[in-house]
């Protein structure tokens, strides 16, 4: 029997589990992701875009939870594979109750957070706002997306350069006068990340605990260069998650000799 998995991505992770099990024909995947980054090349599976909540036709709106339930019943998916990322809570509570309503199985990889090395000094925030509310510095480089910007106070006075993938969805109005943006990726590699730190003459960086290689460069160009380093904390999720993704595929693949 082909089992079906419905994957939950928008992540690096999510793109390399997909290219894992591609060609292994007891499986079929339909990827979701929520469409909110436009530049991500395809994945090489059929993929679903944006959210599943939507407006009935009696004008109430389906929530998310029911809305995946609906759909996994429908299209009978027998497991939800979330390899969303850590910051992305609600996309995983709705599919972990989801998955509870439709009684199939919620399988999710949540990326290690990163650990601090001798010579960092890092401090941790609640959220956004408790951490603008708190660091005062010079120049603070911002590495943390629309939801930084959307906790940035308008009379902020620290001065702030924030590097987007994409441009802010407010109003460059609301925004303190303090504020730069650049426009770009995370830097590939320390050196590239020093090099801007050293430009801007930036004394503190500010950013999620997301975990993961791809934006960690900066953590070891504030170490090289001494800066204070601000970390909003994670979400909290319930105990189950796998951080190794071979213990992902071996979890699956027992279950698959299973049910072959
Ligand atoms: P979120 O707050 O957990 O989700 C907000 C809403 O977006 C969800 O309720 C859902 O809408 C929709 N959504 C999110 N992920 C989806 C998916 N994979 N497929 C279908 N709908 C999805 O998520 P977020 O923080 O906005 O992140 C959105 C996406 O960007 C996630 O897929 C995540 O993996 C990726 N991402 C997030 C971050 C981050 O820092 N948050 C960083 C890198 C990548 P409905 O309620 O309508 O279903």
């Amino acid at each position: 029997m082909i089992q079906k998995w419905l994957v939950l991505g928008g992540t690096k992770e999510a793109r390399q589990f997909i290219q894992h099990w591609r060609g292994d024909k007891r499986v079929q995947m339909l990827a979701s992701i929520a469409g909110v980054t436009t530049q991500a090349p395809p994945l090489g599976v059929e993929t679903r875009v944006g959210g599943f909540s939507y407006i009935q036709d009696d004008g109430v709106v389906c929530p998310g939870d029911k809305a995946i339930a609906a759909f996994i019943r429908e299209q009978g998916f027998h497991k939800i594979i979330d390899i969303t990322h850590p910051f992305a809570a609600q996309i995983s509570a709705n599919a972990r109750q989801a998955s509870t309503m439709a009684e199939i199985d919620y399988v999710q990889f949540l990326r290690a957070p990163w650990r601090p090395l001798s010579g960092d000094y890092w401090h941790y925030h609640e959220d956004w706002q408790a951490l603008f509310e708190t660091v005062k510095t010079r120049h603070l480089f911002v590495a943390g997306g629309q939801e930084a910007l959307s906790a940035l106070p308008q009379d902020y006075r620290t001065k702030v350069t924030a590097r987007m993938m994409e441009p802010p969805q407010m109003a460059l109005s609301d925004l303190p006068d303090s504020l730069d943006i650049i426009l770009g990726k995370p830097g590939a590699s320390s050196t590239e990340e020093e090099g801007l730190f050293r430009k801007y003459k930036i004394t503190a960086i500010a950013a999620k605990m997301s975990g993961g290689k791809a934006s960690a460069a900066k953590l070891a160009a504030a170490r090289a260069l001494g800066l204070d380093v601000h970390l909003v904390n994670r979400p909290s999720y319930p105990e189950g998650w796998f951080d190794d993704m071979r213990k992902i595929h071996r979890y699956l693949s027992i279950g698959l000799s299973k049910t072959s």
